[in-house]
């Protein structure tokens, strides 16, 4: 299969951020054949590829910045792109942090589904994982295994009584990422919520675009929800944006991660890349 873009551009208006508040448009528009997922500051003039190479550590959003500017909250966007097979494409902001809009993928996978994707003139590549390679990090454990597939294994857990300790194992595919993925809301909870806002964070955030998880072990807005392992499947949702900073080519291999988050997604992939480079091998598609 070859590599893909949007047909057409489009633009998404008047988007919040999460953290900022700030609010901008983003404009969509196709981009040649291994030019990747770049990301393009309008304001400063600046481009930056959704890559690891230009990712900078962060806990609460997975941040790129080149030339001292920075690109906030990109997970869920390029979580879009790995589930639906968008190998290149430009996306010009005007502001620093990409909307966070109804809190999932949806209104992103829906730009894209109405724009159309075409085929380009090269193949696709992808990451093919010859050799298991594992990571710790305190609680934090992530191993990929070799496999035909690109399998997302998440497994949390929160000292909530609605969540607790869950797993949910993922086979991606476009299908199967629309139907049980994309539609995957953020999360958090409101013991946290006050100290974020002191910290001048989410701003941008309420109960349309969070499942709150309360104090006393309930969910504050489950009429907001899809499904009830809606913040598990969330974690997926991240799991796949995150792992698409590996040069914007999919991952063949189960993949696990317990307990993880942006920071330590980013470090397992310079683990890959730095220390384990015969454990997987580049493939062009056929
Ligand atoms: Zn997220």
């Amino acid at each position: 299969m070859n590599q893909t873009t949007i047909k057409d551009s489009f633009i998404l208006k008047g988007g919040l951020g999460l953290h900022s508040g700030q609010k901008t448009d983003l404009y969509f528009f196709p981009a040649e054949e291994d030019q990747g997922i770049v990301f393009y500051r309008g304001d400063k003039k600046v481009k930056v590829p959704a890559s690891y190479r230009y990712a900078v550590p962060s806990t609460l959003c997975t941040t790129i910045e080149k030339d001292g500017v920075e690109v906030t909250t990109i997970e869920h966007l390029l979580s879009v792109c790995n589930g639906m097979g968008i190998d290149n494409l430009l996306v010009e902001l005007h502001r620093e942090e990409v909307p966070i809009l109804d809190g999932s993928g949806y209104e992103f996978y829906c730009g894209f589904r109405d724009a159309g994707l075409k085929y380009l003139g090269k193949p696709k590549k992808k990451i093919k994982i010859l050799e298991t390679v594992s990571f710790k990090q305190g609680e934090i454990a992530i191993f990929v295994a070799p496999s035909d597939h690109s399998n997302f294994t998440f497994s949390i857990d929160f000292d909530h009584r609605q969540i607790g300790q869950q797993e949910v194992s993922f086979h991606l595919t476009e299908k199967n990422y629309i139907e049980k993925i994309v539609k995957a809301k953020t999360f958090g909870f409101r013991k946290d919520y006050q100290a974020l806002l002191d910290k001048g964070l989410v701003k941008g955030g309420s109960n349309k675009n969070a499942i709150i998880l309360d104090e006393n072990g309930d969910i504050e807005n489950i009429e907001e929800m899809t499904w009830l392992n809606e913040p598990n499947l969330h974690k997926i949702l991240d799991q796949i944006g995150d792992f698409y900073l590996f040069d914007n080519l999919r991952i063949v291999g189960d993949l696990f991660c317990h307990k993880s988050g942006h920071a330590s997604h980013l470090a397992f992939i310079h683990h890959l890349v730095n220390e384990c480079q015969d454990h997987f091998v580049v493939l062009e598609d056929d």
